[in-house]
């Protein structure tokens, strides 16, 4: 008989634990709530556009718009685009590196068919040293 009346009561102490729980998650529910209407506005001054369903980060300014302000150079991040633009014009990196690298090719494959050319030559030498 014992046995039932401690089960009861850790039975009641584990609804009253879930009950607590529950109170407190309804709490971050709303908390996080608020805090994910923040971040699902786009984030342009005078627009109210919820950017839940389908956002657009900016790569430059790392901040959410909706699909009106998506673009740099509304939102303000323009000039970020043409700083960019200079950059990548000024210094193309990639663009050489593939130059120098094809160059490089070139020069292996001459270098290769050169040896190819004096290896048949020293191949040809004994042969004609033995007549
Ligand atoms: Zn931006
Ligand atoms: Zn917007």
């Amino acid at each position: 008989m014992t046995s039932t009346v401690t089960q009861t009561k850790t039975k009641l102490k584990i609804k009253d634990r879930d009950l607590k729980e529950a109170v407190n998650a309804k709490d971050l529910d709303e908390v996080l709530q608020k805090v994910t209407d923040v971040d699902t506005i786009c984030h342009f001054t005078k627009c109210k556009n919820r950017t839940k369903d389908f956002a657009i980060q900016c790569k430059y300014c790392n901040k959410r718009f909706c699909t009106s302000h998506g673009l740099p150079e509304i939102h303000g991040c323009g000039e970020a685009v043409r700083r960019d633009e200079k950059r990548k014009f000024l210094h193309p990196d990639v663009k050489l590196s593939q130059e120098k690298h094809s160059q490089a090719q070139t020069k292996l494959t001459m270098k290769l068919k050169q040896m190819q050319l004096e290896r048949k030559a020293k191949q040809n030498l004994p042969n004609k040293s033995k007549k």
